[in-house]
């Protein structure tokens, strides 16, 4: 199961006992779940559709038990949904005046402009913020599996965005919003705001779940931060010894190492065999044995020997070029 519907599993759990809350939780779904169908003489129906039956129960009895209203329940296999079972709950016309009034989303006063309305105790009371957020999440939200990144999302219709949004900064999250297609998604990022959110909605287990992914997750992290960090050493000390490497079989092509002092020839014919090496390991290969730094110093030497080659060689100075190659630059290491 995802986590997302390990998430939804726990808060069909959760059922909202107080009359306030209910009404919330109406709300939201009604934001979420529900379009209005015009009937005649611009009069409308509410019809909430979802693909979770569990959920379709839930308005069921939220409908029944908070607004004493029994909608017409019926199911449709939908060919958008791949032939899944859709189950759309259809409240009468003169109920659905009814419900709208209750829900502030409609004020018969003004000519029944239906309009982005919430209940007055959705915005002001903690429980009833906690009801509509879970039910948001019920109806259109989803969050991903902590172990691959935080993000949880709840994905609105009609300008529903704002009331969400408020009721989440009001709960102490940071909330951020973006258009996709023709819907406003609401989502958090941030592993503290999905942690806060969880909590809000009354998702203890999966909140339990989440912390303990984030427990192993950050050390996993370290580790890799560290073996990456040994690894970006490996790859240095790779390729500086493969560009000597390439470097010094460049020049023994063109020149060979015969006419470069002794102890250079040595150490560049070491090299080639060995580009992997590190600087110690090249000093143990020598028939005198030396250390990192005599190793170093030497190498230096070479490298300036087939450098200044390569610059003279540019410049096709083959007498220049015969004659440098007879100088011997080694210095005596200071050691
Ligand atoms: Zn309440």
């Amino acid at each position: 199961m995802s986590f997302s519907a390990q998430v939804k599993q726990e808060l069909m759990r959760v059922r909202p006992e107080k009359h306030c809350c209910m009404l919330s939780e109406l709300s939201a779904l009604t934001q979420t779940c529900a379009s209005l169908r015009l009937s005649g003489g611009g009069r409308v129906r509410l019809v909430y559709e979802t693909e979770n039956p569990a959920l379709a129960k839930r308005i069921f009895l939220l409908l029944k038990r908070r607004m004493e209203i029994t909608p017409l329940l019926e199911f449709n296999r939908h060919k958008r949904l791949g032939g899944r079972r859709l189950s759309i709950l259809t409240v009468p016309e003169a109920e659905s005046t009814r419900l709208l009034v209750a829900l502030r989303m409609l004020q018969e006063s003004e000519g029944g402009t239906v309009f982005k309305g919430v209940p007055r105790a959705a915005l002001t009371r903690r429980c009833c913020r906690a009801a509509f957020v879970r039910a948001a999440f019920l109806g259109a939200g989803s969050v991903t599996s902590p172990d691959q990144e935080y993000h949880l999302e709840f994905v609105t219709t009609g300008g529903h965005a704002d009331a969400l949004m408020k009721m989440l900064e009001k709960s102490g999250i940071q909330p951020r919003v973006t258009k996709r297609r023709d819907t406003d998604v609401v989502y958090l990022r941030r592993g503290d705001d999905v942690v806060s959110c969880l909590a809000l909605m009354g998702a203890h287990g999966a909140l339990l779940d989440m912390e303990n992914t984030r427990i192993s997750r950050d050390a996993r992290n370290q580790a890799n931060r560290a073996r990456n960090c040994d690894e970006a050493n490996l790859k240095k000390q790779l390729s500086t010894g493969e560009k000597q490497a390439r470097a010094i079989t460049a020049y023994s092509l063109a020149h060979s190492l015969g006419g470069l002092p002794p102890l250079l020839q040595e150490l560049g014919r070491i090299r080639m065999l060995h580009p992997e090496a590190s600087l110690e390991e090249l000093g143990q290969m020598l028939a005198k044995p030396i250390g990192k730094s005599g190793v170093n110093h030497r190498m230096r030497a070479l490298m300036t020997h087939i450098l200044e080659d390569k610059k003279i060689g540019d410049g096709n100075d083959d007498q220049a070029n015969a004659g440098f190659i007879g100088r011997n630059t080694l210095q005596p290491h200071p050691d």
